[in-house]
Formats: C-alpha cells, structure tokens, sequence
C-alpha cells in the first residue's frame, strides 16, 4: 500500500513534531482523495490547537540551537536536502500526481522548482550581511545586525503542494528560524514525503514541525500565539483577511500571496503564434489553478479572430485525463467546488452575451474533469472580469486603444501577474511600468523562478518571495550604537 513508490518510507501519513511521527490527540483523521478517480489514498491526522501549541514549543526549544549554526553549517543542510528532492523526484512527482491531478510531467517540474529554492536559499544563507555605518560623533561605532526572526508559521496551498512549502521554508530555515507549517489538507503527502527528506538532510528535531488539521483551529493557534513572530500565508484573499487580522492583536509580521486576476494582453503587432503558446502556458498549466493564470485575455482588433481560431485549434488537441498517463496535459480539478466555479463564470458570460468558441461542459470522463474553454465576446461587466477564475477557461476580450486596456487591466482590486504581447520596445516599456501588478510577462507567459522576486500589489498580498528579497522576510534589523 505504498502507491507504488519506489521509496516507500516516502509515503507518511503522521504529522513531524520534535523529530517524530504524530498522531492527533483523539485520534482522528482526515482522508486524502485523488481527485483523477474519486480513491481514497491516505488518511492524515486531524489535529487542532492542542498539537499546535505544542509544535509552537518544539519550534521555540530548537531556536536558540539552530540560530548558533554558522550560516554556512545551515545551508549545507538545505543544499542536502534539495539534492535528495532531486534524488527521489520520481516518486514525489508521482505522490503530487496522486493527490493534486497535475500532469506528471507537472510535478516533476514542480519538484525542481521546488527543490530550487532550498538551493538558492543556501546559497543566500552566506550572504545575510549586515553593515557598518558612519559615526555621528567621535569614538561612536554604528553597526547593524541582521537576526533571525524567530519561530516562524506558514499556511501553504494545494496547488504547489511541495513548491508553496519550500518557497518558505528555504529562506526561514537559511535565516536561522524554525517553522511550523500547515499545508493544505488536500495535499498533505508531498508536505509529509518533504519532512522524511528534510530529517534525512539532517534539519534537527523540532526546526521543521509539519502538521495537518482543522485549518481554522491550526491557523487560529499559530496566529494568537506570541511565540510565533512571523507568519507566511498563500491562499485566498479571504483566508489571507482573516489571517491578518488574527495576527493584529500579536503584530506578527505577514507575508501574504494572496489571488490575481491576470490581465494578459495582446497587440494587432504580437506573434500569433508566441501568443497562443503564452496563452496556453499561462492559462492552462495546472488545468488553470495557479494564481498567476492569465484570467483576463484582451485582444486588440486587428488581430482577435486571428487568435481566437489559434488558440481554439491549440485547445482542442489539449490532452485531458488522469495525471499519471502518458500525454496528459490537463488533469482533473481538484474538487466538485472547483468545477462549480467555472461553470458559474461560463453561465454568467453566456448569458451576457459571450459566445462559446470551444469546451464549456463537463468532460466526459466525468468526475471533475472540465473541458478546455474558450469564450470570445467578454466584456468588463461579466464576473469572470472582476473574479479569479482558477480553471480551464480562457476569455478573450475585444479591445481598441493602448489607454482602454491598460484601465481595463488595472480595474481589479487584485494585482499579481500580468502579460503583455507585443513587439514594439516603446511599448513594452510603457506598458510595463503603467500595469498594477508585482511580476509582468512580455512575451512570455511563464514568469516563476527562484531568482525573481514573486509578489503581489494592491490586495494580492504583501512581501515578495524567493530572490535575494525574500530572505529579508525572515530576518530583522538590529542596530548597535557604540560608544568609547
Ligand atoms: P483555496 O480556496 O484555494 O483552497 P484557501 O485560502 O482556502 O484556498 O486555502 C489555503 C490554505 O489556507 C490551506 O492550507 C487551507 O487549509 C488554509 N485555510 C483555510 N481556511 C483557513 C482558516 N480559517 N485559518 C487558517 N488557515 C485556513
């Protein structure tokens, strides 16, 4: 029963506290579903706030030993520990398959995404400076320290279940932190399958508590907690509100990425042929469910049916079906949730006058299988226009002028991703300093990596991950006034 791991010690189904496997207190359970067959793969501990406060004092107890390692002590563990990642790709791939339904081909990418940012995060360790600075009187020294933040918390997504989690805990382990995470609890196995490894690499008992539960018990805990000083959060808005807000009364320091709604536009002057690979790749990775996925497609004029024909043609030979066949580029949504919603933004455009191009229904494999879609004729007053969609949908909107657009695209209270198409230099820089948006895409529809700084404006969120910036989240400023 190890879901045909080729390591199967990488299938936990215990929470990692102090070093050891751990049940919840009374018990309980939660059951893991692969979302391509409706199975069930793994039932997972139910914890709640008891375990949390005690993993907040697992965390706290292995502090003071973990700050004193010298940084490069630390980033030799979390170097060790990406190496292993890359070791057993194969079967964490194969395990984020299982639970979230992306294409293999997918996770394995997501794998070395993930695995990236332990690398760089040891490589970022050695390079925590702090600075000397003038003296403003004689026989005055002034110097300023960078310190660890403290015990750290962080609240993952399902839909990078191992990326989201090492995009955090990277930087909070190189800074000389400890963290307790919770991951989402429709993807805790490549959460669990990362501890197993992250023991393995030699993180000490109790630097790394990963735990599952009642999100909202375990979130309130970690937030009331005067303990944890820091808490890092990838979800939704309303979570990230809610969060926020629970943290006020400790003033706890907050990284937030929260939703987008991405503007992507193309100009009469793009490459129809770049445009539509954009579009595919922005659009349509993870089945639409990342929060930098294209939401919004605006395309001027002169080059829309041009388009709107491609990217039906490009559609229609998208492969959809269970992540683990050959092929397969569009897996199963995650749940019956997920599906509702996509189905709601179709009706709504539908019924304001959008044209279905492609798609729009249910797949016939059933479950929660959806086909690719592609709606033409969306305007700004459709709910798809103000709303993230997160899944295979694809609308295209009709635009005239350079001004019209850019108000278009920055009529969102979100502002995460955006992309732009267009082969006018001038335009590109325009464009990209006016859009409200933390990463823009020029010519390209993918834009993570570990060496940009990934964030939102407005009420996308706060911080920016990965980069050398993203280290900065995890560590304070003290500064020293000396005096002969
Ligand atoms: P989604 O709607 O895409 O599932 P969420 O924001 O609900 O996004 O989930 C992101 C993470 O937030 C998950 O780990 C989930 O368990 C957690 N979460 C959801 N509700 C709460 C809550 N009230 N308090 C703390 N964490 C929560």
């Amino acid at each position: 029963h190890s879901l045909g791991l080729q390591r199967p010690d990488l299938l936990q189904t215990a929470c990692l506290i102090d070093g050891a496997s751990v049940a919840a207190d009374d018990g309980t359970t939660l059951a893991v579903v692969d979302p391509a067959t409706g199975r069930c793969l793994a039932a997972v501990p139910r914890m709640g706030r008891a375990e949390t406060e005690r993993a907040i004092t697992g965390a706290a107890a292995a502090l003071p030993a973990w700050r004193a390692r010298t940084a490069p002590e630390r980033a030799r563990v979390l170097r060790r520990w990406a190496d292993l990642m890359m070791a057993h790709r194969e079967d964490l791939a194969r395990l984020m398959t299982l639970e979230q339904g992306k294409p293999l081909a997918e996770s394995r990418g997501e794998i070395a995404y993930a695995a990236s940012f332990l690398e760089w995060f040891a490589e970022e360790a050695k390079r925590i400076d702090g600075e000397v600075l003038q003296p403003q009187r004689p026989g005055q020294r002034i110097v300023v320290l960078k310190q660890p933040i403290g015990v750290c918390a962080a609240i993952t997504p399902w839909n990078f279940p191992a990326a989201m989690i090492t995009r955090k805990v990277g930087p909070a382990l190189a800074a000389g932190c400890t963290i307790v995470v919770k991951p989402a609890e429709l993807t805790p196995l490549s959460a669990f399958a990362l501890g197993v490894l992250a023991i393995e690499a030699g993180v000490p008992p109790g630097v790394l508590q990963i735990l599952t539960g009642d999100a909202p018990a375990i979130g309130a805990a970690l937030c009331a907690s005067p303990v944890v000083r820091k808490l890092s959060f990838t979800g939704s808005t309303g979570v990230g509100r809610l969060l926020a807000q629970q943290c006020a009364p400790t003033i706890k320091k907050l990284s937030l990425e929260l939703g987008g709604n991405a503007p992507l536009i193309v100009f009469d002057d793009a490459d129809p042929a770049r445009v539509v690979e954009g579009i595919i790749a922005s659009k349509f990775r993870n089945t639409g469910q990342t929060c930098v996925c294209a939401n919004r497609i605006y395309v001027q004029a002169g080059i829309y049916d041009v388009i709107a024909t491609r990217l039906a043609d490009a559609v229609a030979a998208m492969h959809v079906g269970n992540g683990l066949d050959a092929g397969v580029v569009q897996g199963p949504l995650i749940d019956a949730r997920a599906v509702a919603k996509v189905r709601q933004h179709i009706d709504d455009a539908l019924s304001q006058g959008a044209q279905l191009l492609i798609g729009g229904r249910l797949h016939t494999l059933g479950g929660t299988y959806f086909e690719p879609t592609v709606l033409t004729g969306v305007t700004q007053s459709m709910r798809v226009a103000r709303e993230e969609t997160f899944g295979p949908l694809a609308p295209l909107f009709r635009f005239e002028a350079e001004e019209e657009v850019i108000a278009m695209a920055n009529d969102s209270e979100f502002g995460l991703a955006a992309y732009v198409f267009t082969e006018d230099r001038r335009r590109v820089w325009r464009i990209g300093e006016q859009l409200e948006a933390g990463m823009v895409g020029i010519n390209t529809g993918l834009i993570s990596n570990e060496v940009a700084p990934f964030g939102g404006v407005k009420q996308s969120g706060l911080g920016r991950e990965g980069s050398r910036h993203g280290i900065e989240d995890y560590l304070e400023l003290k500064y020293l006034c000396l005096q002969d």
